[in-house]
């Protein structure tokens, strides 16, 4: 436990020397516009995101709304955001299963026109990075080679 303990101080490490917000997850970076977002899946199978300024550093949610539509196999379900500090957070978890296609839509303020970002989330761990596959960092060509 000591030493799981010791690597997550050192990536953590590593993230703030690179200039990234500490309470960053892991998950998937979502940018376009002036959205700059990190989607994250948590254990439970709730969607995390948070908001971050030009400097990767998180920032408020201020009037944000999100929604996600997660078309699994079993049929779209549309989740609803809450505003936790400075997370929102999915009130309902994603459907049961991988491989699906999420969209996610972003907007400043309600009423406002969102931005649409649309991910396959795919639930297990990369051998390479070691991240969820949804938020993996490897080339896609690397990722053929295997
Ligand atoms: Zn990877």
């Amino acid at each position: 436990m000591k030493r799981i303990g010791m690597l997550g101080v050192l990536l953590l490490a590593g993230i703030a020397a690179a200039g990234w917000a500490e309470e960053l997850r892991g998950g998937r970076l979502l940018e376009g516009g002036e959205v700059h977002a990190e989607f994250f899946v948590t254990a439970d199978r709730h969607v995390e995101l948070r908001f971050l300024d030009e400097a990767h550093q998180v920032e408020a949610v201020g009037g944000r709304v999100a929604v996600c539509i997660a078309a699994a196999e079993s049929g779209k379900t549309n989740l609803q955001f809450e505003a936790r500090g400075d997370v929102l957070v999915s009130t309902a978890p994603l459907p049961e299963g991988d491989g699906y296609t999420v969209i996610i839509q972003i907007a400043r303020a309600p009423g406002e026109k969102p931005r649409n970002f649309r991910i396959v989330y795919h639930a297990e761990l990369c051998g390479e990075c070691e991240r969820p596959e949804y938020a993996c960092l490897c080339e896609e060509g690397e990722h053929a080679a295997h």
